[in-house]
This record gives C-alpha cells, structure tokens and sequence, in this order.
C-alpha cells in the first residue's frame, strides 16, 4: 500500500473491511501493528470529515474506546488525494480497535446488554458537550427524518404483508409525533449497530472494548442514540422487550433519560428497525449484492413481525421501570384513587357473602396450593377449598393479589418466562352467585374465552374519569355462560347491577368456581383477553397496569401479597448461622419452594427441570409417599425395641429385591451411616480394619467414612490416607490406567485389588473392601466388565469381606438391574444404602447376610433411636411400591438410552464433549479441551452448570477435576424432558465460553 507508506510512513499490508460507504483497509504492519485506513466516498464533505476526526479524538481522550485519527508525516490528521479522475479523495488513518462484534457473540447476557448502555451513556454524556454545526446535516439514517425516508423507499419492499407491517409502524410513530418537537437535540453517534459494538475475548461475562463507525454522526434527538442500540439488541432475542429494558437501563444509568424521552423510544426503535429493512430493499434495488446492507434485513423483519405482537404502551412502561420511573404512571393515580374511595364502591358479590372472608394462599410454596396433582382433580380440589371456607363459617374465599402461584406453569405456558404473577383478586363462591358492578361504568368487552383454556366469558367495564377519578377498568373472569347473553358491550350499569354469574368449572378452566377481579388503569389496546397474570420479570410492571383491587371488596380487605424475602436476605441470614463449609450451587442461588416430579420452583414460580438429584427417586414431593409418611406420622412413630409391622413388612419388602443370602437388615438414618456400620460389621467379621478403596470414592461425612474416601482425603483440607487404607486405581475406562478399547480392561484394574488383598493376607489380615457400585463422585464412572466379579474373588480368597455401596445408584437407577452390583454379576457380603431409599426422608440401611450378621453378635447391644421407626419403613415402603406400580426401573432404562444417545450425538458437534458414559438414569458427560491429552475442561464444566440452570435445567458436575457433568435425575424424567436437556446442553455448549470462540 503505497498511500500507506507515503503519507504515514508506515509498510503494511491491506485487506479491505466491509463498509456501506466509505472504502476501509485494514493494515497490517510486519511487527502486527494494526490501523484502519478510510477512504472517504465521491462527495464527502471535507467538514464533516473534519469534525468525525475532532470528536473521535475527544471520546479517547475522555477514556472512550473508539478509533481515533492518527497525523500523517506532515502532521494532517486528514489528506487529499487525486482519484483516478483527479477528484479528490479524502484519507485517514484511525486506531484499530482490536474484540469481536456484538453480533458474532453468543450469548447475549443481561449484563453485556447493560454494560453496551453504558458506554454509550458514558459516550453521550462527553457528545452532550460538544457543537458541531457540521454534523447539523441531513442523512438518511437520522430518525428526524426517518418517516418520510421510509415513505420514499417503502415501494421498493416487494412483499405487499410486509408494506403494511411497515404502515402500522409508521401509524404508531404518528402517535407520539406531537412530542417530538420538545425533544432535547443533541451530537449523537446514531449507530450503536450490533456490528459496531466491540466485545472482549471469551470470558464468563464479556467486557464492551468498542465502538466504532462514526461517520453517520448527526444533530438528533437525544433519545435516538440508545433507541438504535436498542433496536439492535433486540435482534434475535425470545423477549426482545427485554434486551432493549437493559440497554436502556444500563444507558440511563449513566446519562438520564427524561420522561418524555422514554415515550419515545419504543416508536423510535421501530423507527430505526423500518429505516434499516427500507433502505436495505432500495439498495438492494440499485446494486444487487450489496452484502453490507444485507446483513441485518432478515433479523430485523423477523424482530418486526415479533414486536407487532407486543402492545406498544407495555414496551414503554417496560423501558420506564428499566429507568426507574413508575412504570405506568396513571395505575399509581388509579391505586391513589381507590384506597381513598373504599366507601364509595358497592360489593361485587352479594355483601352478606363477605362476612368471615376465608384468605387462601396459593403462592408457589403456600399451603392452600396444595400438591399440583390435586389441581387435576377439580372435584377434590374444589372440595378441599370450599371445605375450608365452610369450617371457618366462611361463604367467600379469597385469593390473593400479586401472589406468584404455582398453577401457570403447566405445558401451556412451557417456553419461554412462565406468567405466574396473579394481576387480580379472586372471590371463591359457589357457581350462580351474581356478580355486581362495585362502581357505575359502561360495559366495553364481554368475551368469551373458549380456547384451549377454556376460562370463559370475561366483562369488562370502564369507569370514566369524573371528579377527582381517573379513568380505569375492572375485569371479571370464568363468569358462566348465561353472561353472554344477558349483557352486551355499550350497555350502562350503575353501582349494584348485576353483571353476571360465577361459572361452573367446566365453564373457568376447570378450576373451582370463582371470580376473578382485577383493576385496569390502561387496556394496552387488549379487549377481553386482558392477561390475568404476569410473568416475574414484568412483575413491578403489571402491577403497576393492575393496582390491588382489594379496594372494590368494599371493607378494609388487604389481599395484596406481601413481598417476600429476596435471595439475597435469605443469603446473608443463613451466613450468619451457618459456616462457609456448608457451600450453595450457583452464582445466584436457587430460593426454592417447592418440588414436584421431576420439577423443582423458585419462589417465582418458576420451574427447574431436576436432573441431578437422585434422592426424590420416585419423584419430588410424591404424594404416595407423602401420604404414607403422614398416615404413619400421626398413627405411630417409635424405635425398634418395640414390635410394629412396618418394620418387617419393610424388611420382606426390600430383601426380595436383593439375591440370597443377603437377608439381614439393619435400617439407619442416613448414607453415611450404613456405610459406617458396614464398616463395623466388616471389621467384626476380618477382625482387623485393613480397608481396600478405589480411588475417588466418597463413602460418607463421618470420621471413619472421610479416612476411607480418597475423594475427601485427597480432596481439599484433606489428611492423605490413613496407613490401614490401601488405594487402587479408579476403574476409569476413560481416563485411567486401562482405557476402553484394550484387552482385560476390568480384570486389569481388578489386579491392583489383587495385589493389595495378597499383601495383606501374607500379613495374615483380612482385608475389607469398599466399592461403589457405579462411582459418583469420582466422576459417574461405570466400572469395566469384571472388575467387580475379579476383585471380589480376590478379597474374599484373602479371607476378606466385600461391601456394595448402593447409595447413590441402587433402586432401578441403572434401569437393566434394580442394582447397581448386578451389572458386574457379584453378590457382595454387605450392601449400604441410602439417599433414593426413602426419597428424601432419611432413611439407610445396611444389608448383609446371616453369617456376616453372626459375627457382629458379641453380646453389645446395636441400637439406633430413629433408625427403622415406622415411619421411615412406611416410607420406604410405599417408595418400593411406586417404583413398582409406576415401571420407573423400566422408564429409568428408555428415557436414559434416550437420553445417553441424544447426548452421544452431541459429541459430533461440540469437540468438547470427550464422553458419554453411563446406565439408565445415571449418566456422565465428561468435558475435556483435548481429545487426546484429555486435558479436563474444569471452568467449562462450572459455565455449563451455570448456564443450563439459567435456562431452567439443573446438572452436576463432579470428578477429581470437577469436568464431568451429572446426569441423576428422578426416575419420573420423560422422553420430553430428555430432549429438552439435550437441546439445551446442545444450545449451551455453542455458546462462545465453551466454544472457546
Ligand atoms: N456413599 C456414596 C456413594 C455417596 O455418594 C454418599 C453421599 N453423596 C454417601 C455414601 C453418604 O450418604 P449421606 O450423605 O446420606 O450420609
């Protein structure tokens, strides 16, 4: 590049950057030094030229990250040069900025979108300072003019639905084209585009290193600035409201936004999104094959289509609460308004009913919710609901205001936020009650909703503004079906006329018959199919649209629910109580409240799917069990000195799952401590405590337990291994010694068991051995054909006494087997079990055979208070019986080969999947940087974790280098679920974190 040379001096070579005007080269020199060399086009204006350079030099200066122009030898920061016509052509030479662009980078988090507002704030508030009559110029990308642009260039748009797409765009600018005359004007950037935004290499959050493009500068609105950056962020999200909320709220943060502003910049970021896919059609007319103007046309119809869907005035108090102003300002008025004038609202049902009012609570984790298969059964539901009213003498129960409740979140509401947020009140009557107007009002809507919810008919009456009263609607829900034809839209009701009737529940959804209430001070352009609750990220939102109505209950009811703690309380009261050693799962921890089969909810109501805890094995919260634990708890609950059935119906129960002789149980309250009498059993029997381990296992938290699992001992804080415990290998096919693919990989690793059951016995001890029988901690590891039957026979010709430990497999778990040991074709002499064994209530148990049993029987007596009390065998039992009753072995068999196929496919996408390993519903998915050297990918492992809990699905990840994800999830997971986790890990694993992009 000679220009290059002769007018900076500098050797370099040039590869031309894209660019919709002006010619960019980027220039390298030999020793990688980086510039930009522009060319500006035919045309250009040397003023506006000269003001870019002045600005971009300024924004360095105040710590901008943007280009800035460098002098040429004779100290220009800006040249002429001949073209080949002898017009003059103007070049510069500006900074490269290295990073990526917004647009190549996945995912877009919450936090880059801020820190995106940010900058541009920061950039703006430095713009805000500066006059530049040059830029006060006219250009095609200024939202000034952007109507009329749009106008001229919208006939080149061939497709008629899209022309019209962008008509109802333009109506909706019209609407707020009386503000814009007010609007502060100021020196903007105006193209915040997603391929302008610079982002740093791969991290777990992304810094913003970047903005560049400063040539369509002009004199605008102020609040076009982070409106364009907003629309672009809005590219390709599944809530794009969202995105452009953090945006604005990141850019307010640094350079406020007034009022008015806000009002506008919904309108205008359609605005910008119409100029983009207008001027990209005209040009696309003019010069076929403009890749440049191209690039975003496809995003941005698809964002159009999407953002017709979303009412524009929500968008607005969306970007007001991201600004902290009061996101609809007139529900305030309207709230104001109410509390004030309690005594001037009639009943909305009949006002004798309303006496000893019954408050129900159906918050996600509230009692009154009951368990979610009561909600299929409406009859039982209803009954247990008007039950409760009836014993308080009660004729009306009453459901909360802006309670998050667990019921929304059915399949219906799967994907995407589900809306759990109750916007209205409910009055629990019995089907046929009239509803009355509490106020005078016109009716606006009676529709029937009779889609696949099937909430029927809605009313809904305006209230128009008179005296001190602000305009408002009510709302009343699951009237029956006589409603629609006794009242019409336009009809007058004074205060006490009968609206309607409360629906039967065939009528409402299938719920108990009631009516639901709610406040409206702005109908967002909804008719009858105004929502009725809110997802938890639009709460302060909707509630701000619905105020409480309690107010219209006529007395001083309060049904507003109150605010409960934030996680973040709960946090830092725990910490005061608790040590650190008792650690929490994720960067923001999960505040549960409930659990259900295979799903867990925060107190939102949202739900997790559940894949890595193996101890609600028949599923959470399962009312089988449930009910088993309750019976028994309020009939008997004692100790084992006294005789009860439960016990040894228990005990029949669980040893004909287990072969012969294995037939002698002793029941204990946790994991650890079976393994802990196991270990007492077995030095009874060897009459030494010589221990073989593999190494990696954990066995359990007490004392002994720690000095026999080198997963603790080798761990952190962890003492070595005590002299009486003998390590052997982990049995990694994968990783280990012996890898799949050889001869004798099992016997192999057996052979180490061998060598250390031979020592012992030539000191004349009898070694004891403890092995899991898959290995958890150390990484889901199956254990290679053999291993199990060879050390076995090893251990037990030294004398020695073999122990399974079951707890965090056995039951079905590996779905060929109801135990894990089976897989290997041994019995052991001892089997521990624990965690799914009572599905979450404690409960353990040790299992051994008569002659192991004998040897323990030296006259001290074995007593555990708790362990085998009633109600632990009634749970344990009814947790067999469902295992039985609902096939889950044989579920835990087709969803888990499901599920390791699906995840084995992936394996051919992501390179950083190095296995997939595992039986039924217990599997491992290893992630290594290097297939080869199998270098663990640790950090990796903690994103994927993170991330998939983001997107509602809990893993583990374990193994000595914390690279391996969990898979263990209760043994209800389905096909559906399977999918959806593979979907996901898929979708996380393409992220650029992981990716390594
Ligand atoms: N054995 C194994 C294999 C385990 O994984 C665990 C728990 N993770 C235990 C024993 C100890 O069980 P608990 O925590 O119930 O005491």
């Amino acid at each position: 590049m000679e220009l290059a040379r002769e007018l900076y001096g500098i050797d370099v070579t040039a590869n031309e950057l894209p660019s919709e005007r002006d010619q960019n080269f980027l220039l390298t020199t030999a020793n990688g030094e980086k510039f930009v060399l522009k060319i500006a086009n035919l045309g250009a204006s040397p003023q506006v030229l000269a003001c870019q350079n002045e600005v971009m030099s300024r924004l360095a200066q105040e710590g901008i990250p943007c280009p800035h122009p460098l002098p040429t030898l004779r100290g220009q920061l800006m040249c002429e040069v001949p073209d080949e016509d002898g017009e003059p052509l103007f070049v510069r030479l500006v900074t490269f900025l290295p990073g990526t662009p917004l647009a190549l980078v996945k995912p877009h988090t919450p936090a880059i979108l801020r820190k995106i507002g940010r900058l541009f704030g920061s950039m703006d508030r430095v713009l805000a300072s500066l006059s530049c009559p040059a830029l006060a110029r006219e250009l095609q990308w200024d939202l000034q003019s952007a109507p009329s642009t749009i106008r001229r260039y919208k006939a080149d748009i061939r497709d008629a639905g899209r022309r019209s797409l962008i008509d109802g765009y333009l109506e909706l600018f019209d609407q707020v084209a009386d503000k814009l005359a007010a609007l502060r004007r100021m020196l903007i950037h105006n193209d915040g585009n997603d391929y302008n935004v610079l982002v740093g290499p791969p991290a777990w959050e992304r810094e913003v290193v970047g903005v560049l493009d400063f040539g369509d500068m002009v004199v605008s609105y102020a609040a076009a600035e982070p409106a364009v950056v907003a629309a672009y962020a809005m590219l390709g999200k599944d809530d794009p409201v969202g995105a452009a909320a953090e945006v604005i709220a990141g850019y307010h943060s640094v350079f406020p936004l007034r009022e008015e502003e806000v009002e506008v910049l919904f309108p205008l970021m359609c605005m910008r999104l119409c100029l983009s896919v207008c001027l990209e059609a005209h040009q696309r007319g003019l010069v076929p094959g403009n890749e440049y103007l191209s690039v975003s046309a496809q995003p941005a119809w698809d964002l159009l289509e999407r953002l017709k869907e979303v009412p524009p005035r929500l968008a607005e108090y969306r970007l007001r609460d991201a600004c902290g102003y009061a996101p609809c300002p007139q529900g305030e008025a309207v709230a104001k308004w109410l509390a004030e004038n309690r005594h001037q609202v009639g009943p909305v049902v009949a006002p004798e009913l309303m006496a000893n009012a019954v408050l129900f609570d159906f918050a996600v984790g509230g009692c009154d919710a009951g368990a979610p298969h009561l909600w299929q059964d409406v009859a039982a539901f209803s009954k247990a609901l008007f039950d409760k009213i009836a014993a308080r003498q009660g004729k009306v129960g009453l459901g909360r205001y802006a309670e998050a409740r667990p019921f929304y979140t059915s399949a219906l509401f799967a994907g995407g936020e589900p809306r759990t947020v109750h916007l209205g009140v409910d009055l629990f009557v019995p089907a046929g009650q009239p509803v009355l107007a509490p106020l005078e009002g016109t009716v606006v809507s009676v529709q029937d909703n009779a889609g696949p919810l099937n909430y029927g008919p809605t009313v809904i009456l305006q209230h128009e503004a008179k005296g001190q009263r602000p305009e408002f609607y009510t709302l009343y829900g699951h009237l029956s079906r006589k409603t629609l034809t006794s009242i019409k839209p336009g009809r007058r009701l004074k205060r006490g006329d009968t609206i309607g009737w409360v629906g039967e529940s065939s009528e409402n959804g299938g719920w108990p018959p009631h009516v639901h209430l709610q406040v409206i001070a702005d109908m967002l352009g909804y008719r009858g199919d105004f929502p009725g609750v809110a997802s938890p990220s639009q709460r302060a939102v909707w509630l701000s649209i619905c105020p409480d109505p309690s107010p219209l209950l006529g007395r001083s009811f309060d049904l507003a629910a109150t605010e409960e703690l934030s996680t973040r309380e709960l946090l830092a009261r725990r910490s005061k109580h608790f040590s650190p050693v008792l650690s929490v799962a994720y960067r923001r921890p999960l505040h549960l409240v409930r659990g259900y089969r295979q799903f867990l909810y925060d107190r939102d109501g949202i739900p997790y799917l559940d894949a890595v805890n193996n101890v609600p094995h028949v599923g959470h919260s399962h009312p089988k069990v449930v009910e088993a634990a309750c019976r028994q708890m309020a009939l008997l609950n004692t100790n084992t000195r006294y005789l009860y059935e439960e016990l040894v119906a228990y005990a029949e129960r669980l040893t004909a799952t287990l072969p012969e002789p294995l037939r002698i149980c002793f029941f204990v309250n946790s994991g650890s401590e079976a393994n802990e009498l196991a270990l007492r059993l077995a030095e009874a029997f060897t009459g030494g405590r010589e221990t073989i381990v593999v190494d990696g296992a954990y066995h359990g938290n007490t004392t002994s337990l720690i000095d026999i699992s080198p997963y603790k001992f080798n761990g952190p804080g962890g003492q070595g291994a005590p002299s009486y415990v003998h390590v052997v290998p982990t049995p990694d096919p994968y990783r280990g010694l012996y890898r799949q693919g050889q001869a004798h990989v099992g016997k192999n690793y057996a052979r180490h068991v061998q060598q250390a059951a031979d020592e012992l016995r030539a000191r004349g001890v009898r070694p004891i051995f403890i092995c899991e029988s898959l290995m958890g901690c150390a990484g889901q590891i199956v254990l290679p054909d053999g291993f199990l039957a060879e050390a076995y026979r090893a251990v037990r010709e030294a004398g020695g006494i073999c122990i399974a430990d079951e707890v965090q497999v056995g039951f079905g778990r590996v779905g060929t087997h109801f135990w894990g040991f089976q897989t290997q074709g041994v019995v052991p002499d001892i089997v521990t079990l624990g965690k799914p064994i009572g599905n979450g209530f404690p409960l353990g148990a040790v299992i051994t055979t008569p002659e192991v049993a004998a040897a323990f029987h030296s006259g001290m007596e074995y007593f555990s208070t708790f362990g085998g009390n009633p109600v632990a065998c009634a749970v344990g039992l009814a947790v067999l019986e469902v295992i039985g009753e609902e096939h889950l072995q044989e579920n835990a068999l087709r969803v888990g080969s499901k599920l390791k196929a699906g995840l084995t496919e992936l394996m051919a996408r992501h390179e950083l999947i190095g296995d997939v390993r595992g039986m039924g519903l217990f599997l491992g998915v290893e992630l290594v940087l290097d297939r080869e050297r199998l270098t663990p990918a640790t950090e990796q492992a903690a994103y994927v974790v993170e991330r998939m809990k983001e997107l509602g699905v809990l893993l583990g990840r374990d193994g000595p280098a914390a690279n391996v994800l969990k898979i263990k999830p209760p043994l209800v997971f389905s096909e559906a679920d399977a999918e959806r986790l593979v979907a996901t890990l898929d979708r996380v694993l393409d992220e650029d974190f992981v990716a390594g992009r």
